[in-house]
């Protein structure tokens, strides 16, 4: 009986040109191409000249259209899989197929090629002998934070993915939780406007309130320090009072209902009295 297979086929994150001999073979030669965007991925065939058959496996119908998927495996189909754009199966409901897959006993066959969160590491210029990826961090600034907090004592590179529109806040809550740190923001990687912003975390919230984000990126943050773990060090706001430490978050960016909450969460202090504090001393002041 035919033998199902199922190939993970990388794709160019902007340069139509990062794509191997090999990916396009098992493209012309599939029985279907499973595609995240079939808009996207028609105008890469067509450059390539390649006529495979396409349907559509993106996060709205993965349920639906993974069973289907299945099914074509099981009798015998090699499908491709392809995201959007670069590896398959990162940041993209292509995992879920892989597991479906391999749970099925079907074979699962990853080819190598562009991966952002790759290409922006290892052009960081920090450690990349031991790294983690996150993703993207929760949009919600509560979970983000939350998030950030557990990762504070990560001594690994970190390698994040980042909405342009994102950018600044999530800078913002990485240097009021994490403190002053290198990072390395990667701009359109094998674009046009291709840009590796390195610094530390400050310095790039600078830069980038200055030059409005615009495009996509991949942020990689240092680890930590011995001395950044928790518990091991001063926090950033100590020697500061409750409302020195609100005016500081206001400086970088939050608004003064934020910056109350932020500061109440950080030093463990009720906001009622953080907020007392702040206004307060604004009236000791008039
Ligand atoms: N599967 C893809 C991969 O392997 O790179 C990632 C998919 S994820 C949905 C898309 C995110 O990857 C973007 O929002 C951005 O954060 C990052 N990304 C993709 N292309 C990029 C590029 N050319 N330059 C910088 N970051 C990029």
């Amino acid at each position: 009986m035919k033998q199902g297979v199922l190939f993970l086929c990388p794709t160019p994150i902007g340069n139509l040109e990062d794509i191997t001999l090999r990916v396009l073979r098992i493209l012309r030669e599939v029985d279907l191409i499973a595609a995240e965007d079939t808009r996207h991925t028609r105008k890469l065939l067509a450059h390539y000249d390649i006529h495979t058959s396409m349907v559509s496996y993106r996060e709205h119908n993965r349920h639906q259209m993974g069973r289907h998927l299945l099914n074509l495996l099981s009798a015998g189909q090699k499908i491709a899989l392809v995201s959007d754009a670069g590896m398959p199966g990162i940041s993209d409901p292509g995992e879920e197929l892989v597991s479906l897959a391999v749970a099925h006993g079907i074979p699962v066959v990853p080819l190598p090629g562009p991966n952002a969160a790759l290409a922006a590491l290892v052009a960081s210029g920090l450690p990349t002998s031991s790294f983690c990826f996150e993703g993207f961090l929760p949009a919600a600034a509560g979970t983000r934070r939350r998030k950030l907090e557990d990762l504070k004592g990560e001594r690994r590179t970190i390698i994040f993915y980042e909405a342009p529109h994102r950018l600044l806040e999530s800078l913002t809550d990485m240097l009021n939780i994490f403190g002053e740190r290198q990072v390395a923001i990667a701009r359109e990687l094998t674009k046009k406007y291709e840009e590796i912003w390195r610094g530390t975390l400050s310095q790039a919230l600078e830069h980038f309130r200055l030059n409005p984000p615009r495009g996509e990126f991949t942020l990689v943050v240092a680890g930590a320090r011995e001395g950044d773990v928790p518990g091991a060090r001063d926090e950033f706001w100590q020697g500061l009072s409750p409302k020195e430490h609100v005016v500081l978050l206001q400086a970088r960016g939050m608004d003064r209902k934020e910056a109350i909450r932020e500061v109440a969460r950080q030093r463990g202090m009720p906001r009622r009295d953080v907020y007392n504090q702040v206004v307060r001393d604004r009236d000791d002041e008039d």
